[in-house]
């Protein structure tokens, strides 16, 4: 893509409704302005109410690469600038329509719109003036103005004119953590990731709680979700990581007898704890990467005796999605390689052979309250470590891949 000048911004529709707008456009241009700090010369402009970067001679592929991932934009719009003069803007446009490399027969339409009245060709002309030098130069092109595959537009203003017709599709969603805070369970696993990233595109400001059984788990466990949270942060900034010691729970349930409740009891172990903890960090709702049906503690039965535990709302954004969509969703937002490294996660590794699809929710009751879990849980919260994760910054396990141009 050569001689874009600029690339217009084009926001969802719910983030410009109502008296939001505003706040939203300015989450909006700051995340911009911060994935572009690698790019010193791209400039954001806020005008006529819409959003663009000047390119200022960065790569615009480069550019597009990291707009793309900044939640509430919909689409990018490549735009050319030229004089506002019928032969640079005739230019333009066949160099413009040059770059989508047409192949086959493809219908086209002309738009042009006037906005500087002085300019001596009316609207209706100009449609002419440049459709006709564009079909000259194309000969696959056909002109169809119900329902073009390409729409050529032309912009005409005081001191330039923009041509533009490629849309490009961006994450969209509601702009980063405008929707409030909510505290991510996240394991080492392919879902929990994944969970997190369609929660912070939905506006939510995501905090990670991971749950740790040193030894039973190795340190390299702990890199893996530290590297999948800077991977996480790479959308967003900077995200926090709140580590808890989970040993002394994980033995206190192998000692109940109970192996095939073990699952179900250390859920709600984890749910308490992240209630704690969410409360301490004013966040309103807990995040997991449940899909229903997918084991044994994601049965419906097994999800409700699990989420009693807690009076938080539980989100699940995977609930009703399959794994495949799951792993390719991985793969595109980069956590893939990291969730399939082998460090064992502390569930994975007490897997009971025969774990309850259908627990009781009273035989669980007694266990706990046989258990005396409170301090437990109190000292797990107390001891549970801080970490602020800030993308960029390389990661830990070397066969992961991280786009190092995000922010
Ligand atoms: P994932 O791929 O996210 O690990 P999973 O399909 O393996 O999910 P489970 O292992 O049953 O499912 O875990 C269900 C959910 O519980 C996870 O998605 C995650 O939100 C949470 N979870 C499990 N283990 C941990 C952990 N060690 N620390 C924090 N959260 C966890
Ligand atoms: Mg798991």
């Amino acid at each position: 893509m050569q001689n874009i000048d600029r690339l217009i911004l084009r926001l969802g529709e719910m983030t410009l409704k109502g008296k939001n707008r505003s706040r939203f456009e300015k989450t909006i241009s700051e995340h911009v302005r911060a994935v572009l700090r690698p790019y010193p010369k791209a400039h954001v402009r806020r005008e006529y109410g819409r959003m663009y970067v000047e390119t200022g001679g960065e790569s615009v592929e480069a550019l597009i690469q990291v707009l793309k991932n900044v939640f509430g934009i919909m689409d990018i719009i490549p735009v050319k600038q030229t004089l506002p003069q019928l032969d640079d803007i005739i230019a333009a446009a066949v160099e413009l329509i040059g770059e989508q490399q047409i192949e086959q027969l493809t219908t086209f339409k002309v738009s042009v719109k006037r906005v500087w009245k002085e300019f001596p060709h009316s609207s209706q002309d100009m449609n002419h003036l440049v459709g006709s030098p564009v079909l000259r130069a194309y000969p696959l092109l056909k002109v169809d103005v119900r329902q073009p595959e390409i729409e050529l537009r032309v912009e005409i203003r005081d001191g330039a004119a923009y041509i533009y017709s490629e849309l490009i599709p961006a994450v969209g969603g509601f702009p980063r953590g405008s929707n409030g805070k909510a505290m991510l369970l996240l394991s080492g696993g392919i879902d929990s990731p994944v969970a997190g990233w369609q929660s912070m595109r939905r506006g939510l400001e995501v905090e990670c709680i991971h749950f740790h059984s040193y030894p039973f788990t190795s340190e390299r466990a702990k890199e893996k979700v530290v590297d999948l949270t800077r991977v996480l942060a790479g959308y967003a900034g900077v995200v926090k990581l709140h580590v808890v010691p989970f040993t002394e729970i994980q033995t206190a349930f192998t000692t109940t007898g109970q192996d095939n409740l073990m699952i179900t009891l250390m859920r709600r172990a984890m749910l308490r704890i992240a209630t704690k903890i969410a409360e301490q960090q004013k966040g309103l709702a807990l995040i997991t990467g449940e899909s229903l049906g997918q084991v044994a503690s994601q049965t419906l039965s097994s999800m409700n005796a699990i989420e009693r535990a807690t009076e938080l709302p539980i989100l699940r954004p995977l609930v009703m999605t399959g794994k495949d969509e799951i792993i390719q969703i991985a793969k595109e937002i980069g956590t893939y390689n990291l969730s399939i490294l082998p460090y064992e996660d502390c569930c994975t590794l007490f897997i009971p052979k025969s774990p309850t699809t259908n627990p009781n929710l009273r035989i669980i009751e007694k266990v706990e309250s046989f258990l005396e879990l409170e301090p437990m849980i109190e000292r797990a919260v107390e001891q549970t470590e801080l970490m602020i994760i800030e993308a960029g910054s390389p990661l830990q396990l070397a066969s992961a891949t991280i786009n190092e141009d995000w922010f």
